[in-house]
């Protein structure tokens, strides 16, 4: 029921809030890059990216066709901050991971979602990026561990990671301010201080196994999603950026020859495996949901774990992505190959993060 009024108020206040957004969040981010490096708890966000009122002008711009794509972004961007700035959550989220905690925390979480979108958490976090529709085909096993995928060898040094992401961004034809930071204890991680202008990358300190160097070229490919294409991505597009670039650890590649590996094709199917196990475990949740068959195959796939793993409990929701988003690599690497002509990336990428976009009904 869009009149050109309320659509002319809905980009006024969005614009407004864009604005506002990208004067506060660099400094967020860069903080928030720092904090993660050295093993710190992260800063707060922002205030203006948890208030009501934030989620409600994303909300207003989507019912307009013209402000739908940049309403999805920014909802994307603030939904899970209002979810877990909620004191519910918070206090859930500060207690020991366990299986019964973790039950509890998906509670709260969902208490808040109900609350403001009428879904759950998991359904949400689905629906926005690109994961409604993952398999629910878990494997009986995972199979065993790739061997050598953590075989020490020479290590990667500083020059080496460079001369990777020139390669990189020179065939994909990206450019803009990356840092790499190195940090011993940290998970890999891709923090966008500016779409399309500045990075950090959080990678390994110590980069001397087939395994490091897949985490080093799988950030490398959120760089290049990152400057390619604006911010709010699903997060299905940007994991499957990340897995391209990854993939081209699988020869034959364009890479310096230490940077691909025999195991990697293995190793990325194995993964993939994991993820759709975690995917069937959460999606079950808080408490099996009726699918008990489901969830007891899965854990005793993943080896009845005595805790959730780290993703369900920081990052819920992720795992149905990473399914959906090997499915998209994979076409893109069987579509572009490892060497597409200038601007074919950003296009392709464009182009899910805009079938996804349709596909939502809030
Ligand atoms: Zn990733």
């Amino acid at each position: 029921m869009s009149t050109a009024t309320s659509a002319l108020s809905a980009e006024i206040a969005l614009d407004l809030l864009e604005g506002e957004l990208a004067v506060e969040l660099p400094g967020h981010v860069r903080a928030f890059a720092r904090a993660h490096a050295e093993g710190r708890p992260p800063p707060a966000a922002p205030l203006l990216a948890r208030l009501a009122s934030t989620l409600a002008t994303a909300r207003d711009a989507i019912e307009h066709d013209e402000l739908a794509d940049r309403g999805f972004a920014m909802l994307r961007l603030v939904a899970p901050l209002v979810i877990e700035d909620d004191p519910a959550v918070a206090a859930a989220r500060a207690k020991p991971p366990s299986w019964p905690n973790l039950a509890e925390l998906t509670r709260a979480r969902d208490a808040v979602a109900q609350l403001r979108f009428g879904r759950t958490m998991i359904e949400l976090a689905h629906l926005l990026h690109g994961a409604a529709a993952a398999s629910l085909e878990e494997p009986a096993t995972l199979g065993a561990p790739v061997a050598g995928w953590h075989e020490r060898g020479p290590a990667a040094d500083a020059a080496s990671i460079q001369d990777a992401w020139q390669a990189i961004a020179a065939r994909l034809g990206v450019s803009g301010n990356v840092r790499i930071d190195r940090s011993a204890q940290a998970r890999p991680r891709a923090f966008v201080v500016e779409p399309k202008r500045e990075v950090v990358i959080v990678v390994p300190q110590i980069v001397d196994t087939p395994a490091a160097r897949f985490a080093v070229l799988h950030e490398l490919g959120h760089a290049v999603c990152a400057l390619a294409l604006p911010g709010g991505l699903p997060r299905a597009v940007d994991e499957a950026a990340a897995a391209y670039v990854a993939m081209l650890a699988e020869p034959p590649s364009i890479l310096p020859p230490r940077w691909t590996s025999d195991l990697a094709g293995e190793a990325r199917a194995r993964r993939t495996r994991l993820a759709a196990a975690l995917d069937r475990v959460e999606r079950a949740l808080p408490d099996g949901g009726g699918d008990r068959d489901g969830v007891t195959r899965a854990l005793a796939a993943l080896g009845d774990p005595a805790t959730p793993a780290w993703a369900l409990w920081h990052d819920p929701g992720t795992q149905a992505s990473y399914v959906a988003a090997d499915a998209i690599a994979t076409r893109l690497r069987r579509d572009l190959g490892t060497s597409p002509p200038r601007g074919q990336l950003a296009a392709a990428l464009a182009a899910e993060r805009d079938r996804i976009d349709r596909s939502i009904r809030l």
